[in-house]
C-alpha cells in the first residue's frame, strides 16, 4: 500500500496506514465487514496448514478486511513486518507463550508484570513441563545471571502494570541476542508513540488494545507483532486453531482510537503530569512514581527509552485501604475502576500484601524491590483527558476527606 511503502510520520500512519478508500463505494472511511464467511472458489483450503498471505478471506477467524487493516496499521506503528489482533491481551500473550514455549524450556520472565500473566506464568506454565524465573527486570544483571542453555524466552513489560518500574530494553534484548532466546516486551503502558521496543532488539511486541490504543474503554482487544514467518507460525498454528481472535467491530472502534493515538498521548503527560505534580506536594501523599518526575528511581532510563511519560502514575498515602473507600465514596470526575489508558480518568487501589498473596509470590529480595516502589499498597492512576485543573481538585477535595 502507497502509506506503507513511503516514509510517512507517526500521526500520518496512525491516520492513513493499512487503510485504503473502499474500491467499490469510494467510502473514505474503513468498512466494517462483520461478514463472519466469504465467498470463495471451490477450490479453497480448510486447512490452517494451507494458509499464507496470499489465501483470500474466507472466514473471519482466518482473516477479516476490517482486523487486517487494523493489523496493518499496527505493524505500521511499531515498525514491525508483521501483526496478529486477538481477541483480548492476555489472547495475545498466552498465544506467543504457546508458539514459543515446549516441555523443556526454559522462560524468564519479569517478577512483576500484568496479574493474569504473572499468574498465568505461576501456575499454567509450569504444568506443561516449562521451567519459569521471575526476576526484578529493573536490573539486566539478574537476567544475565537467570540464563540457562534452555532459556528460550525472555519476557519483559515496561512500564510494568502496577508498579511502572521500567526494563532496560536495549540492554535484555543484548543478552537476549548473546543467548539465542527470544525477547519478548508488553509494551501496553508505553504505547508506539513512546517506546518502539522491536528498534530497541525485541523479537516480539505485545499489547492489550483494550487501553491506549483503543483508548475509549469501550473495545478489548489485543496484539503481537513481530517478524513475518514467526507470526506466520502463529497465525496457523495457534490463532486459527484456538480461536481467541478480535471481533470485527472492536478492530473498527480500535482503528478510529488508534487515529487519535498521538494527540491523545501527549495530553494524557500532560495530566499525568500536572497530577504527578500536584500530589508530590500534597502533604497527604508519602510517595509518587511517575517516569516524567525527577524523583522516579529509573527517570534516566525513562528519558533514555520513553518519547513520551505515559498517563500512569501511582501514589501513597498513610492508611491505603481507608483512603480507598473515601476516594471510591468522595471522586466525582475520576472513576474508581481497574483498566487505564481510557479517556476517562480511572484510580484503583492495589494493597501489596494481596498482590504478593495472588499474582506475585516473590522472594525476600524480589519483595523488597516491589516495596521499594509500592510501599504497602498503591494508587494505580489512569490521567484521562479531562482538564488536568478538575483532576487536581477532584483529588484535592477526596483526598481532604480522608483522615
Ligand atoms: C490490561 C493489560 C493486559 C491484559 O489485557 P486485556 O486486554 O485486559 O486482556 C496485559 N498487559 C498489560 C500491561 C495490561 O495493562
Amino acid at each position: 500500500m502507497a502509506q506503507e511503502s513511503r516514509r510517512l510520520a507517526f500521526n500520518t500512519r496512525a491516520i492513513h496506514a493499512g487503510e485504503a478508500p473502499d474500491p467499490a463505494t469510494g467510502a473514505s472511511a474503513p468498512n466494517l465487514v462483520m461478514s463472519t464467511t466469504f465467498v470463495t472458489d471451490p477450490g479453497a483450503s480448510f486447512s490452517a496448514e494451507d494458509f499464507g498471505e496470499a489465501t483470500p478471506f474466507i472466514y473471519t477467524r482466518w482473516g477479516n478486511p476490517t482486523v487486517d487493516q487494523l493489523e496493518r496499521k499496527l505493524a505500521s506503528l511499531e515498525e514491525a513486518e508483521a501483526c496478529i489482533a486477538f481477541g483480548s491481551g492476555m489472547a495475545a500473550i498466552t498465544a506467543l507463550f504457546f508458539h514459543v514455549l515446549k516441555p523443556g524450556d526454559h522462560l524468564i520472565i519479569s517478577d512483576v508484570t500484568y496479574a493474569a500473566t504473572a499468574e498465568f506464568s505461576k501456575d499454567f506454565l509450569p504444568r506443561l513441563g516449562i521451567e519459569v524465573t521471575k526476576v526484578d527486570m529493573s536490573d539486566a544483571r539478574n537476567v544475565a545471571a537467570a540464563l540457562r542453555g534452555n532459556t528460550r524466552l525472555i519476557y519483559a513489560e515496561s512500564p510494568a502494570n502496577p508498579l511502572i518500574r521500567l526494563t532496560d530494553i536495549l540492554a535484555v534484548g543484548k543478552l537476549a541476542r548473546e543467548a539465542k532466546a527470544l525477547f519478548a516486551v508488553d509494551s501496553t503502558f508505553a504505547t508506539p508513540v513512546a517506546t518502539r521496543p522491536l528498534r530497541l532488539g525485541a523479537d516480539f511486541v505485545l499489547h492489550s488494545l483494550t487501553k491506549y490504543l483503543g483508548g475509549h474503554g469501550d473495545a478489548i482487544g489485543g496484539a503481537i507483532l513481530g517478524g513475518r514467518s514467526a507470526l506466520a507460525e502463529i497465525k496457523k498454528g495457534i490463532a486459527i486453531r484456538t480461536g481467541g481472535i478480535l471481533s470485527p467491530f472492536n478492530a473498527w472502534l480500535i482503528m478510529r482510537g488508534i487515529a487519535t493515538l498521538s494527540i491523545r498521548m501527549k495530553a494524557h503527560q500532560e495530566g499525568a503530569s500536572a497530577v504527578a505534580a500536584f500530589l508530590e506536594g500534597h502533604p497527604k501523599v508519602k510517595r509518587v512514581i511517575y517516569p516524567g518526575l525527577a524523583s522516579h528511581p529509573q527517570h534516566a532510563l525513562a528519558r533514555r527509552q520513553m518519547d513520551n511519560f505515559s498517563g500512569m502514575l501511582t501514589f501513597q498515602v498513610a492508611d491505603g485501604p481507608a483512603a480507598a473507600r473515601v476516594l471510591a465514596e468522595r471522586l466525582e470526575v475520576i472513576h474508581y475502576a481497574v483498566s487505564l489508558g481510557h479517556h476517562r480518568s480511572l484510580v484503583f487501589y492495589l494493597a501489596t500484601e494481596d498482590m504478593l498473596r495472588t499474582s506475585f509470590a516473590l522472594g525476600p529480595e524480589a519483595e523488597a524491590s516491589y516495596r521499594s516502589f509500592a510501599g504497602d499498597g498503591i494508587f494505580r492512576f489512569s490521567a484521562g483527558l479531562e482538564d488536568p485543573r478538575d483532576l487536581c481538585e477532584d483529588l484535592d477535595r477526596a483526598l481532604a476527606a480522608i483522615s
